[in-house]
């Protein structure tokens, strides 16, 4: 276990040393003799040793100066010390073991003591070694762990200090949809997937940089940290990132699949404008969160507009917290219409955030912040106790609107609470609404990317009474074909659909299918944002269902929905 370790004798002794040095060499060790304690440090400096020697007694400098100088300096703190004292005296040895010895051995030595003495320091000092090196590496790929990863930065902080020349850059990678595949493959999956990754990551490191030009970390999951050192212009950290897509594309052949991968990467320069670790990763990490929006598989260096936007932010979402408690969210109305009567059916509720200071506050905005922070929970809560109750409210007071219904918006993040489907249930049940007065709007995207979670809790909805429609179809997910895996009871055609509807053939063409294919797989069509007459013709030529959008109203008010759905009663009654 010990052979060639490296160790130092100081001692102004030479016969001493000469021993000493015969003995150890006899096991094998790589021994260096040094006569005085500055030569002696010196040498431990720049060779670290695996274990010191350390006369008590030499001129100029003593062992417990030479001692402390060593303990003071982080390269030369853990190598044990073994001191070497003639002085049987109990003072020194206490001495010896307040400055940092690991051990003494008095003078003359007995040659088994000797070796015995120096083998269990130097065994001692491999178990250290072994554990330090255990709790800086990441099991899983070998790669550092974010503890040795904030070592490593701080260090390379530390160097840019004394040398303002010296640059550094960061790239925070985290994998595209990885969680998708630990989700549907399984962790044992995932873990070989990120293995396999990093193996060809390193690889090209190594050629393309050499071993030594970069750092390699894993922060946890799927996401990994490098450190590229000196990089000679932004130009090659773009170039690299890009190679680094290359590299981990893949495809890996795990199980009976074939796995592609990319990964989103943010990277930032560090030229002695950071003083910490945390910033400069928060920073890798804001970019690489803007690579991510940017459409994933592509990488973004940060800027300080990114930092301000993030800012602002944070401070919304301070405020949000409060939103709540100092009633500052408010639901408005918006009717639904049947769309071969003109009737009013119903109401989306759509949320709106009256901020002290900023005004009203578009949910586009602070939903996703809410989502985030994990606020959107109990913020949903409210909205479907708020809406359930205002209905079941009209519908008390007016007796023409029993029949109304509303529609209520969910997000994913709400969806995968825990109890979900007992907690609405048991919100209708306080509110006195049936539950099929009310649809649950999730958005396409959601279902789509979340369907094995979302079906089963779909199902129970359905079954515990609510409605549930599909929010915003068309945008881009290509559901159409999977449409009868969802338990739905509707589908909300997309603005953007309608806004083309009365000026492109195709779309009207398209809608046409949709419809028809939502009405033989028994699902009602709603089309959303209509503003104009020749939409609203076009639509009903379709067969279309059902409608909401300007052209009939504005999301309103509470308290102006009961005059205004009598207007609109009159309205619809003339023309319809
Ligand atoms: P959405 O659920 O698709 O709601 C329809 C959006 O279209 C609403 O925007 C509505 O005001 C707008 N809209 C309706 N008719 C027209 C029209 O004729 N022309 C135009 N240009 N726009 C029209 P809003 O209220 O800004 O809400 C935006 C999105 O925010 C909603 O899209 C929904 O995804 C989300 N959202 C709104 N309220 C809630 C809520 O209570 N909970 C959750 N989770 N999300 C909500
Ligand atoms: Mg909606
Ligand atoms: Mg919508």
């Amino acid at each position: 276990m010990c052979e060639d370790s490296k160790v130092l004798v100081v001692d102004d002794d030479v016969v001493t040393t000469r021993v000493i040095e015969a003995r150890l060499r006899h096991i094998e060790l790589d021994v260096h003799c040094a006569h005085n304690g500055p030569d002696g440090i010196a040498y431990a400096t720049e060779h670290v040793p695996d274990l010191i020697l350390l006369d008590v007694h030499m001129p100029e400098m003593d062992g417990f100066a030479v001692c402390e100088e060593l303990k003071k300096n982080p390269l030369t703190t853990n190598i044990p010390i073994i001191f070497l004292t003639a002085d049987l005296n109990t003072e020194i040895k206490v001495k010896a073991f307040d400055a940092g010895a690991t051990d003494y051995i008095t003078k003359p030595f007995d040659n088994r003591e000797l070796i015995a003495r120096v083998e269990a320091a130097l065994k001692m000092r491999f178990l250290i070694n072994k554990l330090q090196v255990q709790a800086l590496t990441d099991p899983l790929t070998g790669l550092l762990n974010r503890t040795a990863l904030f070592d490593e930065l701080k260090y390379k902080l530390m160097r840019q200090k004394s040398d303002p020349d010296y640059q550094f850059a960061v790239l925070f990678l985290d994998f595209d949809r990885f969680k998708v595949i630990n989700d549907s493959l399984g962790h044992s999956a995932g873990n070989e997937l990120l293995v396999r990754v990093t193996r060809s990551m390193v690889d090209m490191l190594d050629e393309v940089l050499g071993h030594k030009g970069y750092t390699a970390a894993r922060m946890g999951g799927d996401e990994f940290v490098l450190l590229i050192d000196k990089p000679a212009n932004n130009q090659m950290l773009t170039g690299l990132a890009e190679k680094l897509q290359t590299e981990l594309h893949g495809p890996y052949h795990i199980e009976q699949f074939e796995l592609i991968c990319s990964a989103s990467i943010g990277i930032v320069l560090s030229s002695g404008n950071y003083e910490d670790p945390e910033s400069l990763l928060r920073d890798a990490d804001i970019a690489m969160y803007h690579a991510k929006e940017n459409g994933k598989s592509q990488s973004c260096f940060f800027s300080q507009q990114m930092h301000e936007q993030s800012l602002e932010q944070l401070t919304l979402e301070g405020d949000l917290r409060h939103a709540l408690a100092r009633h500052e969210l408010k639901l408005l109305y918006q009717p639904i219409h049947c769309l071969a009567t003109g009737k009013l059916t119903g109401f989306e509720a759509l949320i709106r955030w009256h901020h002290p200071v900023r005004g009203v506050i578009s949910p586009l905005t602070f939903i996703p912040i809410a989502e985030e922070s994990g606020l959107i929970v109990p913020i949903g809560w409210w909205i479907l106790y708020e809406a359930a109750s205002q209905l079941k409210l009209w519908r008390q007071m007016y007796p023409n609107m029993r029949h109304l219904r509303v529609n209520v918006n969910l997000s994913k993040r709400q969806l995968i609470t825990p109890d979900f489907v007992k907690h609405a249930d048991d919100i209708l049940r306080k509110t006195g609404l049936p539950h099929n007065a009310v649809t649950l709007e999730i958005t396409e995207s959601t279902i789509m990317d979340n369907m094995s979670i979302l079906t089963p809790m779909l199902e129970q909805l359905r079954e515990t009474g609510f409605k549930l429609a599909m929010d915003d179809f068309g945008t881009g997910h290509s559901s159409l074909g999977c449409l009868n895996k969802f338990p739905l009871d509707s589908l909300k055609i997309d603005r953007s659909f309608i806004n083309n509807v009365d000026k492109n053939h195709s779309f009207a063409a398209i809608l046409n299918s949709i419809v028809t294919l939502a009405h033989n797989l028994n699902l009602v069509v709603v089309a959303e944002g209509i503003e104009k007459l020749e939409q609203l013709a076009h639509l009903q030529s379709l067969d279309c269902d059902y409608g909401q959008g300007y052209l009939f109203a504005k999301p309103t008010d509470a308290d102006d929905v009961p005059s205004m759905i009598e207007q609109l009663n009159q309205k619809f009654r003339k023309t319809g």
